[in-house]
């Protein structure tokens, strides 16, 4: 394919892609097949000639959209929202043409300065404390995987980067076991070891309870280790949990202690003002993450870690070898001395056109809908019989359980979901919580209406009515 043929290529997928969200509500959700069944449909060699663009293409129709679940769908329920508003599709589509490596200011000041400045934006829309700057990355478990990085050094004074991890005070890190396994693999990755998170005991609201995160940071002191930095969970996965930030961030402060607060999926409801009672003293923390690529409307990816300081996390990450030096330019932002990769994705458009094109008051009626939706669905659930809501709405997440008579309910429950996922109307998943297996309704799909929510209700209706059991309905 040439250049002077992109313009009819472009046109073709851009058609596809209309009538391809157009059509969204008449496919299954979740992906209908088995494992290998879209492998089996791949040659096992690359071709040695070139291939005629329109073959490429009627392949990809052939074979691909049937073999995706569709995250754009908007009887989406299951996981949290991975939401691509059109608007930042487009944005998308600019970027990729323009396919810049934006890891210096000089490599793409544009990216840059719009990326300085959606983070401005964003720290603003969000109520966050102005002393915040920040910088975009790929996912929250980079963000994470940096913070817990730049927790590392600075409690080895900056040692572990350059003497390596052998013969160092043992570090610990502390989080409650609400937050996202992203965390436990940060440890991992940054030699920390899994041994030294330690997970701080919850209180009955699944909140990290700061007496216990006090006696065991005074239990490690005692012992011999190093207590590093805290994890702070706003919005965790399995429920929707959230620690006392407020509380949390003062025993760190108090133990010189790092915080980062872990806000992926319920950082974008902080651009409604009533809801930022829930992340109450984040102004404290040294880190901040969330996700504008889960429920906001950034085109996957897009995560953004807000930092009080940035010259820890610099000084832990950046390197600037003579083959990056931009001259007489010293003291410009390089945002690759921020992150882990060098090479950098020009992500801020999607944020400039995002925010421009739905307004954030457009996007907070949307997560406003959303919870109210989510709420009115839990209440309606609850009332079905054998249904039992296990996790009250938090935000717009809530969880049940199916306990029909003389039946194991876990049992039950997972052949419920199984069930309604193989229909493919709606699309859930599970969790375990408190030990039991339950189903989680996560509500947030850009382009939801109360309708499609409220299926939740009918399909479960459906399902769990008397005499229905075992009657599959497919497409
Ligand atoms: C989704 C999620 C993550 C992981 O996000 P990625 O961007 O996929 O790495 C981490 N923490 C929480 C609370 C999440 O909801």
């Amino acid at each position: 394919m040439k250049i002077s043929d992109f313009s009819k290529w472009s046109n073709r997928a851009t058609e596809w892609g209309q009538k391809y969200l157009d059509g969204l509500r008449t496919r299954p959700v979740r992906a209908q097949l088995a494992p290998g069944d879209i492998a089996a449909l791949l040659p096992e060699k690359a071709p040695e000639q070139p291939e005629d663009m329109e073959t490429i293409f009627a392949d990809f129709t052939r074979i691909v959209p049937d073999g995706m679940t569709h995250w754009q769908h908007p009887r989406f329920f299951a996981y949290f929202p991975a939401n691509a508003a059109p608007a930042s599709m487009v944005a998308e589509q600019l970027a990729n043409t323009m396919a810049a490596q934006c890891m210096l200011w000089q490599t793409s000041p544009a990216a840059t300065e719009i990326e300085a400045r959606m983070i401005d934006w964003l720290r603003d829309a969000l109520g966050l404390a102005g002393h915040f700057s920040g910088v975009i990355q790929d996912s929250a478990t980079s963000a994470t995987l940096s913070a817990i990085l730049t927790m590392r050094e600075r409690a080895l004074d900056w040692r572990g980067n350059t003497k390596g991890l052998g013969g160092q005070t043992r570090l610990r890190i502390y989080a409650s076991n609400q937050t996202h396994s992203s965390i436990d693999k940060a440890v991992r990755i940054a030699g920390i070891g899994q041994e030294n998170l330690v997970k701080v005991a919850t209180d009955a609201n699944f909140a990290m309870r700061p007496a216990a995160l006090e006696a065991a940071i005074t239990a490690d002191l005692a012992a011999g280790y190093r207590p590093a930095g805290v994890v702070i969970c706003v919005g965790g996965t399995s429920i929707g949990a959230s620690d006392n930030v407020g509380d949390i961030v003062k025993i760190a402060r108090a133990h010189d202690l790092m915080s980062h607060v872990d806000a992926a999926w319920a950082g974008s409801a902080m651009i409604c003002p009533e809801f930022r009672p829930l992340w109450a003293g984040v102004d404290g923390a040294d880190s901040v993450v969330f996700n504008p690529h889960k429920w906001l409307g950034a085109q996957f990816d897009c995560s953004v870690q807000f930092l009080a300081d940035p010259t820890a996390q610099i000084r832990t990450l950046g390197l600037r070898p003579d083959y990056l030096k931009t001259s007489g330019q010293e003291e410009i932002t390089n945002f690759n001395e921020w992150t882990i990769p060098l090479g950098r994705r020009f992500r801020a458009l999607k944020l400039w056109f995002l925010l421009r094109a739905y307004g954030l008051e457009g996007l907070r009626q949307r997560i406003r809908n959303h919870v109210a939706w989510a709420q009115e669905l839990a209440e309606k659930i609850a009332a079905l019989p054998h249904i039992t809501v296990t996790s009250a709405p938090r935000l717009a997440l809530f969880t049940f359980q199916y306990a029909p008579p003389g039946q194991d309910a876990n049992r039950a429950t997972a052949a419920l979901l199984d069930e309604i996922n193989d229909a493919g109307h709606i699309y859930l998943t599970q969790t375990t919580h408190a030990g039991q297996f339950v189903i989680r309704v996560s509500v947030g799909q850009f382009d939801c209406t109360r309708e499609d929510v409220m299926a939740v209700h009918d399909e479960l209706c459906r399902r769990t009515a008397p005499g229905q059991k075992g009657q599959k309905r497919r497409h």
